[in-house]
């Protein structure tokens, strides 16, 4: 796989460290060992699973020509946080429409996320209903950037399109590299499946490298089907723009949905479990809205026997922890 072939900044340094899990697998007290990927520890301020992808979504606009970003996300969004984030570092303007998924849950006083989207001096923040057209929404403030003779640059929600997914295949090849000088047979994946960019790219990287661990996703918003199907469309793409030959089987493509509870960013019992039992056997920082959640499948699968005695599960850590000052009463209840 050629990644060389796309224009990319470089934000990572790699790999980003895989660690045991001891204390928390044995808490489980089942026979399977657990691995996290620390891709929270990716540079951008506060981290997460967004920089991979922005190292191609970035250079993309910079190639263009490109002086403004505009993105979207919801209220608490990490995705927003990290293109900010990047776009400051590289001189580029940044402006954020957010989607109030959850109504009345926008305050701009609130702290997490929303608090350094200001610290790191967002230029303008749109707020619109849940349910609006976020790439209309964003393509009309293009025009009206446009009008003042700005050069506008529209990164997707979650920069997951072909291009920002290319990072989340480079992870799946970096990955590889990495498990096999430590000699570590993992025998499954599991990642959060959210706007698709991060499990997308890690299947079509899986396949692209001939390494067919299978890879999982626990959903943070949609139903299984709706979700399988938008991974696996973007993966067509990705392995595409890529030059990945070989075919993608749709039966690759795994969701599950029974963690959402009643929506995305809204919390359940399992995600706080899952939070403060990975804050207080490993020192993991998790969040409320995917690591959280993703956790609590990954905890739940191995409760119920889902993987066999022996079975080595790597948990791709996919960052987020800023968003949990925004949930401080959630873990106090
Ligand atoms: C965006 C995000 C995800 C989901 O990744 P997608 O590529 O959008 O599916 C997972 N975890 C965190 C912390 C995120 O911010």
């Amino acid at each position: 796989m050629n990644f060389a072939q796309f224009p990319r900044r470089k934000y990572i340094y790699t790999p980003t460290p895989i660690e045991p899990m001891p204390a928390l697998s044995k808490r489980l007290g089942k026979e399977v060992s657990l691995y996290v990927k620390r891709d929270d520890l990716l540079p951008g301020a506060g981290g997460g699973n967004k920089t991979r992808k922005l190292e191609f979504c970035i250079a993309d606009a910079m190639e263009k020509k490109a002086d403004t970003i505009i993105t979207c996300g919801a209220v608490q969004s990490n995705h927003c946080r990290l293109t900010l984030s990047w776009a400051v570092k590289e001189g580029l303007d940044c402006h954020l429409v957010l989607e109030e998924r959850v109504k009345g849950s926008y305050k701009e006083d609130a702290s997490g996320n929303n608090f350094l989207f200001e610290l790191m001096g967002v230029k303008s923040i749109e707020v619109v209903p849940g349910g609006t057209d976020m790439m209309g929404a964003m393509e009309k403030k293009a025009a009206a950037l446009e009008a003042e003779g700005r050069r506008p640059y529209i990164i997707p929600g979650g920069a997951s399109n072909a291009i920002g997914a290319l990072g989340y295949v480079s992870c799946a090849a970096e990955t590889m590299t990495q498990l096999n000088d430590m000699h570590l047979n993992i025998d499954h994946i599991v990642v959060p499946s959210g706007s698709a960019g991060t499990h997308a790219g890690m299947v079509v990287g899986m396949v692209g490298s001939s390494s067919n661990i299978p890879v999982s996703g626990v959903n943070v918003s949609r139903k299984k089907d709706v979700q399988e199907e938008i991974v696996y469309k973007l993966a067509i793409a990705t392995a595409e723009k890529l030059g990945v030959k070989t075919a993608l089987d749709r039966k690759a493509f795994v969701c599950f949905d029974q963690y959402v509870g009643p929506g995305y960013s809204i919390p359940t019992d399992a995600m706080v479990e899952a939070v403060k039992l990975f804050a207080q056997t490993e020192s993991i920082l998790l969040d409320p809205v995917y690591s959280g959640k993703t956790a609590a499948g990954l905890i739940d699968l191995i409760r119920k026997d889902h993987f066999a005695p022996g079975t080595k599960v790597l948990f791709l850590h996919t960052g987020g922890s800023p968003a949990l000052y925004a949930y401080m009463d959630t873990f106090r209840k």
